[in-house]
């Protein structure tokens, strides 16, 4: 949180310009305060090449304070909760309207693979479900997995986003270039937005495969392999994912149901899971 005004020592409110311009800036970033009435939190000046003002370290702002919330460690509460009240089926259904983002001028229809094992499927999953959110309840005091609400998770393009996203979850869409495998719980994979030629990548670690699906490595080197052999490939990717790092935009899939698979075959848009990819495509 970056503040553009705060309150010197005799309580008045003093503008960031101010500050940065006053010559006797050295005496006066110590007094600095929120610049909320009240308020008991002291206000840092970095001086940075782009100076700015944030919280001080040592200090918290006082409870009335609307600046409170906008704190680093509510942030990655909000960031666990969020990551445990996200079930499989909810995640699903939200990457399945990227259809319009990856193909705005189709109209034909989409289809879906037919699968035998619907049934078969349907109850594995909801056992890995309930598991999941077993696990998530011992984790975490503040979520209540009896109340699972479908938090709002912001869309955006890979162009789009701010250093100050990261430690934040997305949704967003992109083209599947290619996949780097570390070992069997490392895997990188390398996406671009074509429209506007930017470049990231997804990063799958230990807790992508918590779940220990049967045959996801399998599924996922199959994947690599099938991009590897067919170079003009369209496979495009729609994840939720934590952006990791700003400079890389490197994001975390958390889970192995954060991402769904789209591709145009035929003049259809085939939309998968990774499972539902594998068994289309292998022989
Ligand atoms: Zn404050």
């Amino acid at each position: 949180m970056e503040f553009d005004k705060a309150r010197d020592s005799s309580n008045n409110i003093i503008s960031f310009k101010y500050i940065k311009t006053s010559n006797n800036l050295d005496k006066l970033r110590k007094e600095l305060k929120c610049p909320t009435k009240n308020c008991q939190a002291r206000l840092s000046y970095v001086a940075a090449r782009k100076p700015y003002l944030k919280t001080h370290n040592k200090s918290s702002h006082s409870s009335f304070c609307p600046y409170k919330k906008q704190g680093v460690k509510y942030r990655n509460k909000q960031r666990k909760k969020l990551l445990v009240s996200l079930n499989e089926n909810s995640v699903y259904s939200r990457l399945d309207r990227y259809k319009n983002d990856f193909y705005p001028n189709l109209k034909a229809k989409t289809i879906k693979q037919k699968n035998n094992n619907k049934r078969k499927q349907k109850t594995k999953n909801s056992v890995q479900n309930a598991k999941l959110q077993g696990v998530a309840s011992v984790n975490s005091k503040t979520s209540v997995t009896k109340n699972v609400i479908s938090p709002r998770v912001s869309k955006k393009h890979l162009n789009e986003f701010l250093s100050t996203d990261k430690g934040k979850i997305f949704q967003l869409g992109a083209k599947l270039k290619k996949i780097i495998k570390y070992n069997n719980k490392k895997y990188i994979f390398k996406i671009e937005d074509p429209k506007n030629r930017c470049n990231g990548e997804i990063l799958l670690k230990k807790r992508f495969f918590s779940r220990n699906v049967q045959g996801i490595n399998l599924q996922l080197d199959f994947l690599m392999n099938y991009l590897k052999k067919n170079p003009n490939n369209n496979v495009n990717i729609a994840f939720y994912g934590t952006l990791l790092n700003f400079n890389s935009m490197q994001f975390e899939i958390f889970v192995d149901y954060g991402f769904k698979l789209y591709e145009m075959r035929k003049g259809r848009v085939i939309k998968n899971t990774l499972a539902e990819f594998y068994s289309l495509h292998f022989h």
